[in-house]
């Protein structure tokens, strides 16, 4: 089965998908990841991409749909597509692509926060360099101050885009891009909107619960 995530950053998207590939044996599929991966490269085409990431602004969907081009031909399994697609135009060449190979998008997963609550849960975030952990410094700061949880390394980083300044454009930009993609989705009825606001378990269940009730 095939699910998009729906999600402004900071909704919990990220972290719902990892456990539904921990527990439920998902496939997780992030674009935000793959940009990342393309900037630490550093390739030309990884440089344009930093410097657009850096504003807070969406990548190309011409470089988008070209490094997504293999992805349709992996499909298998239960897979979870996460910030993709951002637009109404990935959105149409992504259904184009599945069609060829004869799959279908089954849900549309829409995480619903309040822009206030979302700002709050963005700013502070941030990861251990060696092991990828996220931590936030109110809601989750790791157990010894200055120290990972999961590998004990002492090293961390806070992503340049998740600067308040930056974060307000790029929650600007995901409502102006992603208003037309829930209309797009919910004429198709595979729309499910989930209240992202309550603890992660809560929200996980509640997943669990929709994902199983489908074709019911
Ligand atoms: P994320 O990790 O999903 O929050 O994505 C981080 C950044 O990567 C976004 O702010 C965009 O600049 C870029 N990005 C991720 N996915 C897409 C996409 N499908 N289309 C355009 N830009 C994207």
């Amino acid at each position: 089965m095939i699910f998009i995530f729906l999600g402004p950053p900071g909704s919990g998207k990220g972290t719902q998908a990892d456990l539904l590939v921990q527990k439920q044996g998902f496939q997780h599929f992030s674009t935000g990841d793959m940009l990342r991966a393309e900037c630490a490269k550093g390739t030309e085409i990884g440089n344009l991409i930093k410097q657009t990431l850096s504003e807070g602004k969406l990548v190309s969907d011409d470089i988008i749909l070209s490094l997504l081009e293999n992805i349709c031909n992996d499909v298998q399994g239960h897979m979870i597509f996460d910030g993709f697609p951002r637009t109404l135009n990935q959105a149409i060449a992504f259904d184009r692509q599945l069609s060829i190979k004869n799959h279908k998008i089954d849900a549309v997963i829409d995480f619903y926060l309040p822009t206030d609550l979302l700002v709050g849960r963005i700013v502070g975030r941030f990861s251990c360099k060696k092991c990828s952990s996220v931590y936030h410094d109110k809601n989750k700061p790791t157990r010894t101050p200055g120290v990972c949880d999961v590998c004990l390394s002492t090293e961390f980083i806070r992503r340049s885009d998740d600067r308040e300044e930056v974060v307000k454009t790029r929650l600007d930009a995901y409502e102006r891009d992603t208003t037309p993609l829930r209309e797009y989705y919910g004429k198709q009825n595979i729309l499910i909107t989930i209240d992202a606001s309550l603890d992660i378990e809560t929200v996980q269940n509640e997943l669990l619960e929709k994902i199983s009730n489908l074709g019911k």
